[in-house]
Order: structure tokens, then sequence, then C-alpha cells
């Protein structure tokens, strides 16, 4: 009889978004004629942009003809065309990564999912709370001690390390999701030496990296001094290009990156790496690739800034309502995400269900991302400017006629 991974039995039993879907579900069921906004799910909705649809055509032609048809990627990290490309992203804001520390992939949250596979059980994961889940729960999966560093209300939800804490592998995001928050370089080099003094190697995820408008807000973790001896990053082109249905991103593991292990010796992660990723995974399709590359153009990324220009106003209008209201929150700036108190101190899913009986916009509650979230709220700036506006409307008049 097989054995399970009871770790899995461990995990919470719903996932967030499946609870707030069957709310929505028992909600429209009793009012069928209601004008439900969804600000919950931080997914993209705008189209992608023409330059890279063109781009990934013309791959899909290539495909269709002998002479350019391609099966496998020699490499399995990615086309060079792509990891130049991407190399030339990050030197254009002052990180010097190298087209081969660069792995292309299908999208952040799978690596991010599928690094502790080079790591052992025994590492004490950091984790600031709250958190995209991925991190957590990759590591519940496979048995790991999970210690959290607090972000909260008094350090603007941007957690900083306990000196007196030891932790192996430490996983940071800015701009962060759920919280909108962010790291400035002073800040990660703080987590930095903090790393260096552990031994310890961070994850960054900078997943919404496009969204930094702040020069004093790096857009990587290269961007800080020591940190290609001590960080992972990953990337993804999901809310920089709209690529959530398309899928591709791609994680910098530095050469200088090295862990001892038990006999003493030196192992290059990147090499690791490439070991599992060579066995279990067999690379992203070479249209989406040409996609991809077409991101970092001149005419690529001038198209894709319009979209995030777009993400950024409904931010600024879901902030500046919320400073109108003086509503606590981080982020809208430097991030799509808007990290709202819940007013009246009332619990993050009470709040929930208000918002949605009340005036049938939909969120996220904040506890659903840690212990951290409760009492606070996250609403997303991806969707449509008219209805975050009408939404937005709407928040106003839920809030003053609870105070
Ligand atoms: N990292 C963060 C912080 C995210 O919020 C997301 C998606 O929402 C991802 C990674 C994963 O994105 P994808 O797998 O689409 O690249």
């Amino acid at each position: 009889m097989p054995q399970l991974n009871e770790n899995f039995l461990k995990l919470e039993k719903n996932y967030l978004f499946i609870n707030i879907a069957k709310k929505i579900k028992a909600f429209k069921n009793e009012h069928p004629d209601a004008d439900i906004i969804r600000m919950g799910i931080g997914d993209v909705t705008l189209p992608i942009a023409p330059a890279v649809i063109e781009a990934m055509k013309k791959g899909c032609d290539e495909m269709g003809v002998k002479e350019t048809f391609r099966g496998y990627e020699d490499s399995g990290a990615g086309y060079d065309f792509l990891r130049e490309a991407v190399s030339g992203y990050y030197k254009s804001f002052g990180a010097d990564v190298f087209p081969d520390e660069i792995r292309i992939n299908d999208g952040a949250k799978s690596d991010c999912g599928n690094i502790v596979d080079i790591f052992g059980d025994d590492n004490v994961i950091l984790v600031t709370d709250p958190a995209y889940p991925v991190y957590v729960d990759s590591n519940l999966m496979s048995g790991r001690k999970i210690i959290y560093a607090d972000s909260n209300e008094e350090n603007g939800f941007a957690a900083m390390p306990d000196e007196n804490v030891h932790a192996d592998i430490i996983y940071l995001c800015s701009p962060n999701n759920p919280t909108g928050s962010v790291y400035t370089r002073d800040q990660l080099k703080v987590w930095i030496n903090y790393a260096r003094k552990n031994n310890a190697v961070i994850i960054y995820d900078s997943a919404y990296e496009a969204f930094i408008t702040d020069p004093d807000v790096p857009r990587s973790i290269y961007c800080i001094e020591g940190a290609k001896e001590t960080a992972i990053e990953m990337c993804s082109l999901s809310k920089t290009a709209g690529f959530t249905g398309m899928r591709c991103g791609y994680t910098v593991i530095p050469d200088a990156l090295k862990v001892t292990a038990s006999d003493g010796t030196q192992v290059s992660l990147s090499q690791l790496w490439g070991r599992r990723q060579g066995s279990k995974f067999n690379g992203v399709s070479y249209p989406v690739q040409c996609a991809a590359a077409a991101v970092f153009t001149e005419e690529g990324l001038k198209q894709v800034h319009e979209n995030i220009a777009y993400y950024q106003e409904n931010a600024r209008i879901i902030a500046d309502t919320m400073t109108k209201l003086g509503v606590k929150f981080t982020g809208g700036i430097n991030s799509p995400y808007i990290w709202f108190k819940c007013p009246c101190d009332m619990k993050s899913w009470d709040f929930f269900d208000l918002m949605l009986e009340k005036i049938a916009v939909v969120g996220t509650p904040g506890a659903g991302f840690g212990k951290n979230g409760e009492g606070w709220f996250r609403l997303t700036a991806f969707g449509d400017k008219g209805r975050t506006i009408e939404a937005m409307a709407r928040f106003s008049e839920l809030v003053k006629s609870l105070s």
C-alpha cells in the first residue's frame, strides 16, 4: 500500500480563492441581478501588447515550416535570444545579471514552489507574514520548519530580520503581494547582511518589479551589493506583460551563489537547479519565448508600459479614495495592490461579507495570507478603470455609513 506524504494533510483545507468563489456563488443565487465588481484575484485584464502577439505569431509560423521547426530546446534553460533580452533588461535598471545566470520557466509560481527540491528538509525557513501562499505551502508539503517575520502596521508591512533568530532560507517579495509594500535599498542591505551572517540564501520574488516608480526602490535585489553571493531571484512576465495565460518567467541564480555541502565541498546552486530542471522540466514553448523576447524590445516595452500605466492609474484612484476617507493603507504606489485596514476594527472575512452584501464589491480578506493579515484587506488595480471608479464610489458610501 502506498504511503502518503502526510504533510499535505496539514495544509489548509480550502484555498483562499475557492472560499471566495463559494461566497460569490451563494450571493449570486440570492441576488441574481446584483452588479458585482471583482477586485479580488490578482489577475490582469488588458490584452497582450500587439508587438508581443506579432512575435508569437511569427514563432508559430516558424514551427509550421520544416527548415525553422523546433522540437526540444537543447539547454532546457531557455533560448539564448530570450536570456540575452532578460539580461539586457536587468542591466537597464542597474542589475548586473548575465544570460547564463538566467533560466526561463513557465511562470514564477512553479519555480517558487519547486526551488525547495534543491534544499535539505532540515533548513529553517523564514517567511514574512502575510505572504503569497506558495512560499509557505511548498515548504509545509516537504515538512520543513517555518518561522515568520512579522509584517505589520508598525513596520509598514515591511518586515525586517530579528538578529537573534537564525534562518537558512529567507523568502522576500518586493513589491509585496498582498501588502503592496516595498523594500528600499537600505532595507534590502540589512536583509543581505543578515543572510551573510547566517550563511542563509534569500529567495527574492520580484514579480511586480515593473510597477516600481520610486527611484529609491530597487527593481531587483541584484541592484544591491552582495546580493549575487546570497540571493536567488524569481520574476515573471505575468504582471509585467499580461502573461498569466501565456506562462513565462525567469529565475536568476548567480554563478557566485554557492553553498557548502556536508562533505565540505562548495556546491553551485545554479548547477544544482539546472540538474533539477533538466530532470523534471522540458522548457517553455518556442512561440511563447518569442513573445517574451518581444516584451524587452523598445516597442514591446513601450506597449507593456502603457498597460502598466493603466493599472497604476487604477491604483491611484483606489489609494486616493482611502486617503480621502482616512482609511489606513499600504501599496498603491510601486504596486498594483492596495492593502487597507478594515474600518471599525472589523475582521477581514466579516468585512468581506459586508462589502459583498452592501455594495457587491469583492476583494480579498487579508487573513487568508497569514496571521498578520487579520483585520486587513486587499484590493487589486487590475480591473477596468470605469468599474474601479464605480467600486470606489460605492466603497466611500459604505465607509461613511459606518462612521
Ligand atoms: N509571485 C507573486 C508574489 C505573485 O503574486 C504571483 C502571482 O500572482 C506569482 C509569483 C506567480 O505568477 P506566475 O506564476 O503567473 O508567474
